[in-house]
């Protein structure tokens, strides 16, 4: 067991000593060392003790290895005969009362995941000794909603986005000139979006793909709003266009004369040529 410096790493209410973890994992075990609390309801300090409460918390890594806290925090008595709570836990400035995670570890997570997909932010994590679900990734964001609010600008563009492909969709809004997500909302049949336009009527442009489902609410609550559909949806649209148009106009079978003047190798080598042609066009 070692007493370890602990100041710029953890609250000073807590003695710190390394355990020896599994796997390389580091382990710090924080007892309080608390005389008195302040009440998180109405304010009064408070040194009645009632009991000890124990927890385990996953921190930032080390050099790439898991770090968890062993945290024993006390819980103290409300002396305070008008306040509603009789029993509370002391408050430490590292851990929110029922997260797994510390609150840098959260914060750290969260601006991974924010720049890239949960999934990806989670292999990303791992590679850097946080093991975390995406799904809990994904309750973090939403938690964390009104935290990490970006006010958009006047222009924004709207599309649908899967939380699992073939079941579950919802509704991605980004800032069209900062390039920033500023909402991300629950289905993709309009409601969810129809509503959130109705906070934000500054809106001017609204970059959106062909569905009817968005234009309808654009259309509803901000019709002096300019629609314009975005340059993926044209472009995959006119691909989609093209191919359907080749394959109406070309015949199943394209018939290539063999000019009898050209040597065997030759007309063969065009025979060829047309059957690889041929099989694209089917591919597509
Ligand atoms: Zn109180």
């Amino acid at each position: 067991m070692q007493q370890i410096i602990h100041g710029a790493f953890f609250p000073d209410i807590y003695f710190v000593v390394q355990r020896q973890g599994e796997g390389g994992e580091y382990v710090f075990e924080l007892k309080t060392r608390s005389k008195s609390a302040v009440c998180p309801c109405c304010g009064t300090e408070s040194n009645y003790k009632h009991s000890y409460q124990n927890r385990i918390v996953r921190d930032l890594p080390i050099f790439g290895k898991p770090v968890s806290l062993l945290i024993t925090q006390a819980k103290y008595f409300c002396n305070n005969e008008e306040c509603t709570v009789r029993i509370f836990t002391e408050r430490n400035g590292l851990v929110s009362e029922y997260s797994q995670f510390t609150e840098r570890c959260r914060e750290y997570m969260l601006k991974v995941a924010t720049h890239v997909s949960c999934e990806a932010a989670v292999k990303i994590l791992a590679y850097q000794g946080i093991r975390v679900c995406g799904d809990t990734l994904l309750n973090m964001i939403k938690a964390a909603g009104a935290e990490y609010k970006i006010t958009p600008g006047k222009k924004i563009g709207v599309d649908d986005w899967a939380y699992r492909k073939g079941q579950a969709y919802g509704t991605i809004i980004c800032d069209l000139e900062t390039h920033e997500i500023v909402e991300v909302l629950k289905g993709r049949d309009g409601e969810t979006f129809e509503k959130w336009l109705s906070g934000h009527p500054d809106i001017n442009v609204v970059s959106r793909d062909r569905a009817s489902a968005y234009a309808s609410a654009v259309n509803k609550v901000l019709p002096e709003a300019i629609q314009i559909a975005d340059r993926f949806h044209i472009t995959k649209n006119l691909l989609d266009a093209l191919n359907d148009t080749m394959k109406a106009f070309m015949p199943e079978v394209v018939e290539v004369p063999i000019d009898e003047a050209k040597p065997p190798e030759a007309a063969e080598q065009t025979v060829k040529k047309t059957q690889k042609r041929k099989n694209v066009m089917s591919h597509n």
